[in-house]
């Protein structure tokens, strides 16, 4: 493996990937559940185990030598991710995951908010870019708008106009979905909003940076958020990129030590940013693991790993799309995963039939409910690839899923 000439150069890929030797049902792993969470290689790997072995010791705080030795990894890490998006340090907030980003970027930007304000979000929201919304918009009487998807499963980009008006405070929209592989053209979006209404811009990019170039002054979003654990890094650590000028107006979301300039029994000055954002001991390692998986990537290059992704998602759209008894749900054109359902079979039974040929899928509602509901169903299948996946194994899902067929008919 692989057999079929591929863009990068996976064969030697897979070797710095420990697990991908393990055997499921004693048969080879073939993983397909990426875009819940992508595994982590021996670089990654060892720059934790260097982390614990050599230099463990908390940050910005103690004036010995390990503890500078942390800091610097730690601060270096940001320098790495900011250049990664082409952002500055400073503009780089370390957070437990996408989840804990969107939900810092919530609770600051509703705070001044005034009954029926305006926030748009689209219907292909995961609940990380939905629920803390919904709950915020309840709480302080807002108005939610979502933008449909079509038949097709693209955004009415047209939806944007008529719901901007002076009211809209935020808008936030997926890159890509996690369920449908559609890339929402989020630079285009970014010009209407900015045009039509002076609203936040907000991007949820936890499967898009993993994924393909990310550059946030292009894209002139004013918040990104996204997640290590999904692009080789471990899992405790994610990002949210704000503008710098924003960053420093806004609250922090959670307070106590580190993020702190002076305190008095009276009052507290804030640090400067990004410090003001990472309350408490953050998940130093993680940060240095993060910095890792960049390195990584950085290594087999964005647009390679980009354009991989593409080619195995179009792969597996046409394998599957020759099974007359598979509906595939999103458009053509996609990245990197494809959701489907064998048609009368319940996506667990399907999940629970590749599982026994070693083929690791996720079935569910991927998080995204008012999604599947649009497309009334309650579940799909969903396989989700990344730069050690094969064409081969895609071949493989698909006599699984013939397998499948045979089983339920
Ligand atoms: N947004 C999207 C599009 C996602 O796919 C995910 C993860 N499935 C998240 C947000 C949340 O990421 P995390 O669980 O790492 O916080």
């Amino acid at each position: 493996m692989p057999k079929t000439k591929m863009l990068l150069d996976v064969e030697n890929i897979r070797k710095d990937f420990p697990i991908l030797k393990v055997k499921v049902n004693g048969k080879p792993l073939v993983y397909f559940d990426n875009a819940a969470t992508s595994q982590k290689p021996k670089q990654v790997i060892d720059a934790l185990s260097d982390y614990y072995e050599n230099y463990n010791a908390n940050i910005h705080r103690s004036i010995h030598k390990l503890g500078e030795q942390a800091t610097l990894a730690y601060e270096n890490a940001h320098k790495k991710v900011a250049e990664f998006i082409n952002s500055d340090p400073e503009e780089i907030v370390f957070t437990k995951g996408a989840t804990e980003s969107l939900n810092l970027v919530a609770y600051s930007l509703t705070e001044n908010l005034k009954p029926n304000d305006e926030i748009i979000l689209t219907q292909m929201e995961h609940h990380s870019n939905l629920v803390p919304w919904q709950q915020l918009a309840k709480k302080k009487n807002l108005k939610l708008n979502f933008v449909e998807f079509d038949e097709e499963g693209k955004l009415r980009l047209g939806q944007f106009e008529e719901l901007l008006n002076k009211k809209t405070k935020i808008v936030s929209v997926v890159h890509m979905s996690n369920a449908l592989g559609t890339i929402n053209p989020v630079e285009e979006i970014a010009k209407t909003v900015k045009e039509k209404s002076s609203a936040y811009f907000i991007v949820d990019a936890a499967q898009s940076v993993p994924h393909m170039p990310v550059d946030v002054k292009k894209m002139n979003c004013d918040f990104l958020a996204f997640s290590g654990h999904k692009m080789l890094a471990p899992t405790g650590i994610g990002v949210l990129y704000g503008k710098k000028e924003l960053l420093e107006k806004m609250q922090p979301f959670q307070y106590g030590g580190g993020m702190i300039k002076e305190v008095t029994f009276k009052d507290t000055k804030f640090n400067d940013i990004p410090w003001k954002f990472e309350a408490g001991t953050p998940n130093i390692a993680q940060g240095i693991g993060l910095a890792a998986a960049v390195d990584y990537l950085n290594k087999v290059g964005m647009k390679n790993i980009m354009n991989h992704g593409k080619e195995l998602a179009n792969y597996c759209y046409e394998k599957l799309s020759e099974i007359d008894e598979v509906e595939i749900y999103g458009p053509k054109e996609r990245c990197a995963l494809v959701s489907f359902n064998v048609k009368n079979v319940h996506a667990h039974d399907t999940a629970t039939i590749l599982d026994g040929e070693g083929i690791a899928v996720r079935a569910g509602h991927h998080c995204t409910m008012p999604l599947h509901s649009v497309l009334g169903i309650a579940a799909s299948t969903r396989a989700s690839f990344y730069l050690y996946n094969t064409k081969e194994e895609i071949d493989k899902l698909a006599e699984a899923i013939h397998k499948v067929i045979k089983v339920f008919r």
